[in-house]
């Protein structure tokens, strides 16, 4: 599975539930990102500035590390997917690399949020958690990005019939049944 949402739109925070739902691993490319930022490893030194600007990382360095991710024993019966694929590029090497394993999605949950309320709620999580790509300059930079480059990837997983659009709006245990029961409504 894989749970994609504008910037705010909850998806580090409901991915747990769902992947707490289905047994399953969830993976965030954004965590892997930040864990390596913080240990200061070869890759988070070369991130740091592009995360920071709202910037993605290349495809190549994030597809590299999804491929040794999902390679691990944890995966073998199904994952969870939280901000990866974030480009067209990523679209098709997901695909491609799982059909190669004879392996395919069940389920691409988009949370859906209105724009002003995924700014407010940015701004309330920068104040929380200081995270350093939650500043407002940032925020908008990463707005723009997910706007060009990862929206459109919902019109190709809607074609494969994959989709499966969430309310993101509410308390999050509201959101987290709303999500749950839509995923189980589709994967029926
Ligand atoms: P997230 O925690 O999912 O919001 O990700 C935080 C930041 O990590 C993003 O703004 C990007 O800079 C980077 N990032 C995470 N996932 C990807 C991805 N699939 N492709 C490129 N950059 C990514």
């Amino acid at each position: 599975m894989l749970i994609m949402g504008a910037p705010g739109a909850g998806k580090g925070t409901q991915s747990t539930a769902l992947a707490e739902a289905y047994s399953v691993p969830a993976i965030s490319t954004g965590d892997i990102f930040r864990a390596n930022i913080r240990n200061a490893t070869e890759l988070g030194v070369k991130i740091k500035a592009l995360i920071e600007a709202g910037e993605y990382v290349s495809d190549d360095v994030t597809e590299a590390i999804v491929a040794d991710r999902l390679a691990e024993e944890d995966c073998s019966s199904g994952f969870l997917l939280d901000g990866f694929p974030r480009t067209m590029h990523q679209v098709h090497f997901l695909d491609r690399h799982l059909s190669r394993q004879r392996r395919g999605l069940n389920a691409v949950v988009s949370l859906v949020v209105e724009p002003d309320e995924l700014v407010a709620r940015l701004l309330d999580r920068a104040q929380k958690e200081g995270r350093t790509d939650d500043n407002e300059d940032t925020i908008r930079r990463r707005m723009e990005v997910y706007a060009g480059q990862t929206a459109p990837l919902l019109f190709h997983y809607e074609r494969q019939g994959l989709l499966v659009e969430v309310e993101g709006t509410g308390t999050v245990e509201e959101v987290r049944q709303r999500m749950l029961e839509a995923v189980a409504a589709h994967k029926a």
